[in-house]
């Protein structure tokens, strides 16, 4: 993890985290070590002791793309603890009242389940977004851009068991990969787009819209308030567009592919 409380139950970041203070869980409130301190392959960043068995049962994703999507939200929304008759779950952000879980590594539906009946229950709504880089195939052509697609041409490479149950109400999920985009303005550019669903199953994805479209990571992060940037379109922009013009939207603000390298990587 890379937020603590410190004696004094203050929140800190793991970059602020110096030795010999002390660190404490805010989950289970055990002791935490500063781990990777000077690693190049791993982050810096807070451990149990071992021997502790923390309270919090559900794992949480430490790559780097999970890391990447965590920072581009304000500090004080990252690992906020979610807390119910005494039940501490960890969202990987909380921002204006809604949970958004980042998730590259394998997870199971019963665990999807379970995270979406928690954060609900607590009134939250959730957002996922899957890492779906590598993931998807067309069944009738070779490209993945979204606007050259119908609703159904995309579908998984191999089935997705974690996908098994429909999600609930007030569950949304959104797929984040990159490919080429048919926008005169990205012409030939492998982009990082996100694919926002109105399912998702094993077999295959549906589309929100009968008319395929896509957003970047800026359209995300002004939608759910962490960028405030007039001249970026959030989600909602989009979708209004689209319902009222026959003409494909065209996106000023992009992520190019590949990103900058990680932190931590850098010598
Ligand atoms: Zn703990």
């Amino acid at each position: 993890m890379y937020i603590a409380y410190d004696e004094n139950k203050k929140r800190i970041s793991i970059e602020n985290a110096t030795r010999p203070n002390k660190y404490f869980c805010p989950l289970c409130g055990e002791p935490l070590i500063i781990r990777a301190e000077k690693s190049l392959a791993r982050r810096k960043h807070f451990a149990h002791k071992s021997g502790t068995v923390c309270t919090e049962d559900w794992s949480h994703d430490m790559s780097e793309w999970h890391l990447t999507w965590q920072e581009k939200f304000p500090e004080e929304c990252r690992e906020v603890v979610v807390e119910k008759d005494g039940v501490k779950h960890r969202a990987d952000v909380l921002i204006n009242n809604i949970v958004i879980e980042f998730q590259h590594s394998p997870i199971t539906s019963e665990e999807i389940a379970k995270r979406n009946a928690f954060y609900l229950s607590c009134g939250h709504p959730v957002v996922w977004v899957f890492d779906a880089e590598g993931q998807i195939k067309n069944s009738v052509g070779t490209t993945l851009d979204p606007m050259k697609c119908k609703e159904n041409d995309l579908c998984w490479k191999s089935p997705k068991e974690k996908f098994a149950k429909p999600f609930p109400q007030g569950v949304k999920v959104f797929l984040d990969y990159s490919t080429e985009i048919s926008d005169p303005k990205l012409a030939n550019q492998k982009v990082r787009i996100m694919l926002l669903l109105r399912g998702i199953e094993p077999q295959r994805i549906l589309f929100f819209n009968t008319k395929p479209f896509y957003i970047v990571q800026d359209n995300f992060l002004k939608q759910y308030g962490a960028i405030s940037n007039q001249s970026v379109p959030s989600i909602t922009d989009i979708i209004n567009y689209i319902r009222q013009s026959s003409q494909p939207i065209q996106q000023k603000q992009v992520v190019i592919y590949p990103r900058p390298r990680p932190r931590s990587r850098r010598l």
